[in-house]
């Protein structure tokens, strides 16, 4: 009788609903993130020809001054962070017939073990950095172009030393310009002549038979995305000017690109393109949808998650 009074009271004591309730909707939240993200790494696409693999590296805020903050939605809340642009870094491995191409190389940043994160989860799902064949880099910001190369010394040696890299020769000669760090890592000119490195004279071409590219500035003076087809399957990477599904169908210009309103209008051209040729886009910085194809509705165009 004493215990079922103490069990009673238990239960009826609004605050230990509160508490109980709280504790269960911050575990299911954590469960939601971890599992997401798990998912995620060892998520696979496959379209008819081709395996896409989405190598999520983790979630940041950047600051009005390009800082990048890691944020983990467990403890760190967005209210703190005002002003703040909040994206996942998500590099994406492309599995043709005939090559294994990476879609830019993240931040560089590394697990508790000192390993590059990129490397950890290529293995992941089954493939050697070792195996990369070609890396394509749609601009120099540090996000995309940090896990392209390891300082050993006084040199670096690439992360993928057996792939081609494409870079567009005019956003790498404006980068070495300038003494700003928001691109690349310091010494990166040092790779100027490296025979890992191809660069792209044209504004537009061909990489491979399955490759071409686009230069569309707006986001930096010479942003490139690509599109590779093979087996009806045409995959866009839009870099950072299609970066994230929350763009498809908006009228809002970003702080984060160098000329707004050319990467505004760039934009709306690629999502128009995208609907009518149905594209498969892998968006960079999305945080719940990663891939995904482009829909119009009556001139509203949406994202449907792939
Ligand atoms: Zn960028």
């Amino acid at each position: 009788m004493q215990n079922y009074c103490i069990i009673f009271e238990i239960e009826t004591n609004p605050l230990f609903y509160k508490f109980f309730f709280r504790r269960l909707s911050f575990f299911a939240l954590f469960c939601t993130i971890y599992l997401k993200n798990e998912l995620y790494i060892v998520s696979k696409i496959n379209t008819t020809a081709m395996k896409i693999y989405p190598l999520y590296e983790g979630s940041y805020s950047i600051d009005k001054n390009h800082v990048f903050k890691s944020f983990d939605p467990i403890v760190d809340l967005k209210a703190d962070r005002k002003g703040a642009t909040f994206l996942d870094i998500n590099p994406f491995l492309l599995v043709t017939s005939t090559d294994v191409i990476l879609l830019d190389t993240g931040l560089g940043q590394r697990n508790e073990a000192g390993e590059l994160k990129i490397f950890d989860n290529i293995r992941k799902v089954g493939y050697q950095p070792e195996d990369i064949t070609i890396v394509l880099f749609s601009h120099l910001h540090k996000d995309h172009v940090g896990g392209l190369a390891t300082t050993v010394g006084d040199h670096f040696e690439m992360n993928f030393p057996n792939a081609c890299h494409y870079i567009s020769k005019k956003e790498w000669e404006l980068v070495n310009s300038l003494q700003k760090y928001t691109y690349r890592f310091k010494g990166f000119e040092m790779l100027e002549n490296s025979e890992h490195i191809e660069f792209l004279t044209e504004s537009m071409g061909m990489i491979n038979d399955q490759i071409t590219y686009e230069t569309t500035g707006g986001h930096t003076d010479f942003h490139l995305v690509f599109h590779i087809k093979e087996g009806g399957e045409h995959v866009f990477f839009g870099g950072d000017i299609l970066t994230m599904p929350e763009q498809v169908g908006s009228r809002l210009m970003s702080k984060n690109d160098k000329d707004p309103k050319k990467a505004l209008e760039v934009r709306n051209v690629l999502v128009a393109r995208a609907a009518a040729e149905k594209w498969l886009c892998v968006f960079y910085h999305g945080t719940h949808i990663k891939t995904g194809r482009i829909i119009e509705n009556n001139g509203n165009f949406e994202v449907v998650e792939v």
